[in-house]
């Protein structure tokens, strides 16, 4: 929040001024603002996290000192010891729930590649330059080179904010003011109460349903043609499943009808993955004979978040040249980490998608047994895990997990970085399969440090 400069001196002024408020029974006075930020720890950690941080971590030191929690001669340390990592409010957290796309633990972690990608990325680049001639260059190039390669089916791709960026894309561009057949069937709440149909109405297509919720046909499709159709769109139910007596038309059935077959897959595979049976995969559908494809990348693609456009050319170009693309359009740094994805190894999410669970049973045997040692309640126990992110419904991962008591739960979620747990039967279980190996020294330290609170 930007504030008038001017206020902020008259507030620091205020601050300074302000008498300790120690009562005059000899105790020591708590020190004064600018002598804890003349504090060359302090002074340092201004230059890198900025003044406001750095005073905002002294004076809630100074509140304690006041409150009588620390002592008054210890104000600075407490105040470098509360300074954060960065200047970011975001904390790092280990994932140990067990799901490996947790929605609020902003879905899929990205690789090191990626992390280094980013950071690359995140100073001056060429993202729209050619540096051999020195003039203008398409943006993203070379990240819609990667998608390409890696999807050969695709004649053209285009890149956006997220998945629901690229259905509003699609909509504006390829329906205005016209219909998008949808199957009944098909209708989905993505989550935290936003649908797909009033995504698609915001836009001012007109959304034409078609058969049941349990049952679609090709001909429920077929009669809805007309010249008021923009396109037929499938979106995969990414987040429930519908079993017993259904009907859904394959997109090879929907290809004759003279009108672009658009397929919704959500998670983002490119190709099948034997692990996932039931999940669409872009290349899959575009083979099938889908025209477009609309996926996001940070759930099982593994990488930032931006929604991706696979498909073809004509239908591309019609929506990256739409002026609402400018407006849907990603950072520098999501086109790298998106690239670094596509080309670097195998991501976090497909590590902890692949994992194995006799070797996740011997991590947690060995950090159980470690924590024992240490007079810590652990126990090595069999676990479940879940792709999660509104991905894969149904499919149970068997996993390994750390169990504590209950209240390890809380503590660890406070720490820094926090360890995010499950509560299970009274116990709280850190589950092993969204954890890298190289991470169980974390969680190590984290429980240990935290046994005797
Ligand atoms: C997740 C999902 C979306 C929304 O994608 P975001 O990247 O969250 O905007 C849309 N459709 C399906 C089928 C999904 O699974």
């Amino acid at each position: 929040m930007e504030r008038n400069p001017r206020v902020r001196a008259c507030d620091a002024g205020g601050m300074e001024r302000e008498a300790p408020v120690t009562p005059g029974d000899g105790r020591r006075r708590i020190p004064r603002t600018d002598v804890l930020l003349a504090d060359p720890r302090l002074t340092a950690a201004a230059g890198r996290l900025g003044r406001g941080v750095v005073k905002a971590a002294v004076v809630t030191a100074q509140r304690r000192a006041r409150a009588g929690e620390i002592p008054v001669d210890t104000v600075a340390d407490a105040a470098v010891a509360a300074l954060p990592g960065t200047a970011s409010g975001l904390r790092a957290v280990v994932n140990a729930t067990g799901v490996l796309l947790h929605t609020n633990l902003g879905r899929a972690p990205l690789s090191a590649a990626a992390r280094e990608a980013v950071l690359l990325a995140s100073g001056a680049t060429d993202v729209e330059l050619d540096l051999a001639t020195g003039t203008r260059a398409r943006r993203g190039r070379s990240a819609l080179a990667a998608l390409l390669e890696r999807v050969p089916p695709a004649g053209a791709a285009h890149i956006v904010n997220n998945g629901a960026a690229a259905l509003v894309l699609a909509a504006t561009a390829l329906a205005p003011g016209r219909e998008i057949i949808v199957s009944r069937g098909e209708l989905v709440e993505i989550g935290d109460g936003f649908r797909i149909p009033e995504l698609l109405a915001a836009t001012g297509a007109r959304l034409r349903e078609v058969g049941t919720t349990n049952r679609t046909s090709p001909e429920d499709y077929a009669a809805a043609v007309g010249a008021e159709t923009g396109f037929v769109l499938k979106v995969h139910p990414s987040n429930f499943r519908m079993t017993g007596f259904t009907r859904e038309a394959e997109v090879a059935e929907l290809t004759g009808l003279g009108v672009p077959v658009v397929v919704d897959i959500g998670s983002g595979l490119l190709a099948p993955d034997p692990l996932l049976p039931d999940e669409p995969d872009a290349s899959g559908r575009l083979a099938a004979g889908a025209d477009l494809v609309t996926a996001s990348g940070d759930k099982l693609l593994g990488g930032p978040q931006c929604g991706i456009v696979l498909g073809r050319d004509d239908l591309v170009r019609r929506m990256a040249r739409h002026p609402l693309a400018r407006a849907l359009r990603v950072d520098k740094m999501t086109l790298a980490a998106l690239e670094a994805t596509l080309r670097g190894p195998r991501t976090p999410t497909a590590e902890a998608l692949h994992a194995d669970a006799a070797v996740l049973r011997d991590r947690a045997e060995r950090l159980a047994a470690a924590l024992r040692d240490e007079g810590v309640d652990a126990r090595a126990v069999a676990s479940e895990a879940a792709v999660g992110g509104g991905g894969a419904p149904g499919v149970v991962l068997p996993s390994a997990a750390v169990s504590l008591p209950e209240p390890y739960a809380a503590r660890l979620r406070r720490g820094d970085p926090a360890v995010m747990g499950r509560v299970e039967d009274g116990r709280c279980l850190l589950d092993l399969r969204a954890v890298p190996e190289a991470r169980d020294t974390d969680i190590h330290a984290a429980v240990s440090a935290r046994k005797g609170i």
